[in-house]
């Protein structure tokens, strides 16, 4: 499954209605980033996030807060973003250091701008399937299912990983969706047993190559959402993709589709709204 090409349709749709925006209310959409000290891959990934923003007709407006910044000041400057209707979504990037309460900073974040997906109404909103937005990499990896025509009606999902901003809300929006979903973690009995048995695998467990081929179900469908060190999976990609009827590659497979997501969330946020059910 090309998350590259799929990746740049999103973004290119997103654009498009973006500068349709721009032209009837003469602002752009507009992502506020927030940013807490300086760590190194943090300043890249906003950085990032900001480029392919402008990319794409997006306004971003950078904050960027000290290292030392306590708990309330954070609380207050996101609540600040979270009033502002000149901003339509909001990202606030992880870590924040650990002083700071990062749930608490959050949770600051108004829900219709939770573009990045990572309050607890984001999170319940994928859970009842309600409106609201999805967490950008797991709400990724629904689009390409869906993009290939995945049916995921009574098939058995099985989602490696249980990180809130992840494997959870993945498996949870497979559910939404009928599947019939395991979730395996790191107290997990015999994986490879579990792993066997999987019509639709998603792997997101932060461990190079983690996943084997020879434990890919024949047929089965392989998404690896794992980026470790060296470009390179949780799945062993060669073996998989001897046995699995759609896979995606790392990089290109679910990568390109979380900033895909991010900006095409935040454009819904300027123009529509909270909008459909999450995923
Ligand atoms: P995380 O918070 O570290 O969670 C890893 C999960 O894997 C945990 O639930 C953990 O279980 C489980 N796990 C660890 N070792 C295991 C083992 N030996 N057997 C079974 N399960 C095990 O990581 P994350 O943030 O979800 O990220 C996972 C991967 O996805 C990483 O490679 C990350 O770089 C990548 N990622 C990619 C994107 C993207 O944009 N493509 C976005 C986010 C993350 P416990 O809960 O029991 O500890």
């Amino acid at each position: 499954m090309d998350g590259t090409a799929l990746a740049r349709t999103i973004v290119a749709e997103a654009a498009a209605t973006a500068a349709d925006f721009t032209a009837r209310t003469g602002a752009a959409p507009c992502l506020a980033t927030v940013l807490v000290g300086e760590d190194p891959a943090s300043v890249t990934y906003v950085r990032m996030k900001r480029n392919r923003c402008a990319k794409a007709g997006i306004e971003s407006r950078h904050v960027a807060l000290p290292a030392t910044v306590s708990t309330a000041e954070l609380v207050d400057t996101v609540t600040g973003l979270s009033e502002d209707p000149s901003v339509h979504g909001i990202l606030l990037q992880h870590p924040m250091g650990h002083h700071i309460d990062e749930r608490a900073a959050f949770e600051a974040i108004a829900p219709g701008k939770d573009v990045d997906g990572v309050t607890m109404h984001s999170f319940a909103a994928m859970g009842f399937g309600l409106p609201g937005f999805a967490s950008c990499t797991p709400g990724g990896i629904m689009r390409l299912l869906d993009a290939y025509d995945v049916d995921l009606a009574g098939k058995h999902a099985v989602v490696v990983g249980r990180s809130a901003i992840l494997g959870k809300p993945a498996g949870m929006l497979l559910l939404g969706r009928d599947a019939t979903v395991t979730y395996c973690h790191s107290r997990t009995k015999d994986l490879a047993a579990h792993v066997r048995e999987a019509d639709v695998l998603i792997a997101a467990v932060g461990r190079p190559r983690f996943i084997r081929g020879e434990d890919i179900k024949p047929g089965a469908v392989v998404v690896d959402a794992g980026y470790n060190e060296g470009n390179v999976g949780d799945v062993d990609f060669d073996g998989a993709r001897e046995r699995a009827s759609l896979i995606t590659p790392v990089p290109g497979g679910v990568g390109p589709m979380t900033i895909a997501v991010l900006l095409s969330q935040t454009v819904r946020a300027a123009v529509t709204g909270i909008g459909p059910a999450a995923g």
